[in-house]
């Protein structure tokens, strides 16, 4: 089969034919209908903390089509997508993770799907996924959706842990992916007013159909007065979207006394903040990795239900072989938001 590999730092995926991956007991392959590209796969390609071994094949935002069940529950032929987990299952008993509680993401011993050679990803024809982290996908749904519940699953699990109020003003810096689900589900959560901050003008101009209530380029405008015309005082609560060493800060000089800011966005750099300007204003900082699969369900029934399409943040899709090309044109700021692949 063909799939997109990692070569090392600086050079091109390559698209190579691979060893097609086989079911064993528990285990499902799919054949891939859609992968997403995400930030991290950028980040996973480019120097700094968190570079993935050459060999691996990136891919972790997926859905398709059973061609091989190793297990008794799922069928040759249904269409699903699957959390790129592959946890202990156990490790809440020891004392060590949060697995028991539907958390793998923070088992230590996960190894994500598309994040190391012995576990490939789904920029690939196929994909090989434990049965247990797989969810049937409603036909409403749709394959195209399905590749989209993992950064939509991200987006609520970080609206859960900022436990917004209702008439809540909120602060989303970054109108990516996640900020974008961000913005849609704190307003569903009853936020009054949400205003996201973006430079890219493409994605700022997205943002209200997420439901933005007011936009700001911070190239143009200070965010913080900006954001106080908008919302008539400062944010209850901020989403650091963007991962980038110095937004923390930021978001704690933005912030009102007592506020949370919930950081979301993936910084792999060390970074720093003076934390006496936080104390002074006793605010929480909360950090977001991932989701459960309990979010999972919840963004599936939201799709089902018409509640949120994500449509708008699918601003292109590409062949395995145009994908190469299309990959390091994201490492350059451009209009795109989420790359979908159709291998
Ligand atoms: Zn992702
Ligand atoms: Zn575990």
């Amino acid at each position: 089969m063909k799939a997109a590999v990692f070569r090392g730092v600086g050079r091109p995926l390559s698209i190579e034919d691979v060893a097609l991956p086989q079911a064993g007991a528990g285990e499902l392959v799919l054949r891939v209908h859609y992968c997403g590209v995400c930030g991290s796969d950028l980040h996973a390609t480019h120097p700094g903390l968190f570079v993935v071994p050459e060999g691996t094949v990136l891919g972790h935002e997926f859905s398709g089509e059973i061609v091989e069940s190793g297990a008794s529950d799922w069928k040759v032929g249904q269409l699903i997508t699957a959390l790129p987990n592959n946890a202990c299952g156990e490790c809440r008993e020891q004392g060590f993770g949060e697995c028991r509680n539907g958390l793998g993401m923070i088992c230590p011993q996960n190894r994500l799907t598309g994040f190391s050679p012995k576990r490939p990803g789904a920029l690939a024809q196929y994909v090989k996924v434990p049965a247990g982290q797989a969810i049937a996908l409603p036909a409403a749904v749709g394959a195209r959706d399905g590749a989209m519940i993992e950064p939509l699953a991200v987006g609520l699990h970080a609206v859960d842990a900022a436990q917004i109020g209702i008439g809540a003003r909120v602060l989303v810096i970054g109108a990516g992916p996640i900020g974008l689900a961000v913005t849609a589900f704190a307003r569903q959560a009853g936020a009054a007013h949400v205003v996201v901050s973006e430079m890219a003008s493409g994605r700022l101009a997205i943002a209200a159909d997420f439901g933005a209530t007011a936009l700001i380029d911070p190239a143009q405008q200070e965010v913080g007065p900006a954001f106080a015309r908008a919302a008539g005082a400062p944010p209850d609560v901020i989403f650091e979207c963007v991962g980038v060493a110095g937004l923390i800060q930021q978001c704690v000089d933005l912030s009102k006394p007592r506020g949370r800011i919930v950081v979301v966005g993936v910084c792999a750099t060390p970074d720093q903040i003076t934390p006496q300007r936080a104390m002074a204003k006793e605010l929480s900082v909360q950090f977001i990795m991932g989701y459960a699969k309990t979010d999972w369900r919840r963004v599936l029934d939201l799709l089902d239900a018409g509640r949120i399409d994500p449509g708008a943040m699918v601003t292109d899709t590409v062949s395995l072989d145009e994908l190469p090309a299309a990959f390091e044109a994201l490492r350059h700021p451009s209009g795109q938001i989420k790359l979908l692949v159709k291998p």
